[in-house]
């Protein structure tokens, strides 16, 4: 089974800056470092990834997005700055990926075809953000988490890669994240970011194995989670001043870093990957009838 590895690229510290401690910070170097430590094993593994972009990391560093275009990845959008949809209004939202897009598209002379929202924010309260995709001539997305967890999820959603009817003739192709739900609770497992990097390698290593028996697996990671530097600028932050949970939110995003490059080295051998684009087209040519999204 052909499966998928995704790249958030996102500037970790900028973001987290914002919105946890409420201080905005322009998007940092780090960014660019973590992406080329990604870029560096995923040559060693001859492997191609599809790279979801922010536009305020694209604008600020172009020659980093045609560094991963010239690797010969996909590039794909993550939205422009980083702000959950439900924190956007519709003009909001169009404008951030209209920008996102063109910005991409002008530095790489491709066509952009796909969008993963930040933090899997499209949720049947967020589902009119598929249309404006559509409309601006996305062809698949990959934002849905099908399950419900405290901050995202749409619960009952296809699992499958499946075809989305948005009336009048609009159409989109979802590729869901990949999840396993633990026995008897409705608490979901994703395969990448946090679960990765936080549990033991063989845990997603089974994931995806009993996964990929029916459906490919979409595998996601973020630069920051490869990152000294990005650790080095939480640290400084670790003042006893800082309220009890923020100093939680603040460890966990230190966690586990040195265990990435190991556990995407294991995966790159253990399984086959390859980008989105890849998958989906695999995927189309083996439906007889496309599969519909099933929704509740
Ligand atoms: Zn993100």
């Amino acid at each position: 089974m052909l499966n998928a590895l995704t790249i958030d690229v996102e500037d970790g510290w900028s973001i987290f800056s914002r919105d946890a401690l409420s201080k905005e910070v322009d998007v940092t170097q780090t960014v660019v470092k973590d992406t080329e430590r990604i870029l560096g094993i995923l040559a060693d593994g001859e492997v191609k990834a599809t790279f979801f972009i922010l536009g305020n990391v694209a604008v600020k560093f172009p020659s980093l997005i045609k560094r991963i275009a010239q690797s010969g990845h996909e590039l794909a959008i993550h939205g422009f700055s980083h702000k959950q949809i439900f924190r956007l209004s519709k003009e909001e939202f169009r404008s951030e990926i209209k920008q996102s897009k063109d910005t991409i598209e002008n530095l790489t002379s491709a066509a952009v075809a796909g969008y993963r929202a930040p933090a899997f924010s499209i949720m049947p309260t967020t589902k009119w953000a598929l249309r404006i995709l559509a409309e601006e001539g996305f062809e698949y997305d990959s934002s849905v988490a099908p399950c419900k967890n405290l901050r995202y999820g749409w619960k009952d959603f296809s699992k499958d890669i499946c075809l989305m009817d948005l009336g009048d003739g609009l159409t989109i192709i979802e590729v869901p994240m990949t999840i396993l739900l633990f026995p008897l609770t409705n608490i979901a497992f994703l395969t990448g970011g946090g679960y990765l990097r936080h549990f033991p390698y063989f845990v997603t290593r089974a994931i995806i194995k009993h996964v990929e028996k029916t459906r490919p697996a979409i595998v996601y990671t973020h630069p920051y989670e490869f990152g000294e530097e990005e650790a080095a600028l939480l640290m400084e932050h670790l003042s006893p001043y800082l309220r009890f949970k923020k100093r939680l939110l603040l460890r966990s995003r230190l966690r586990n870093k040195s265990t990435m490059p190991m556990k995407i080295k294991k995966l790159l051998s253990d399984f086959e990957f390859s980008t989105m684009k890849h998958v989906i087209n695999e995927w189309l040519s083996h439906q007889s009838s496309k599969n519909r999204c099933a929704k509740k």
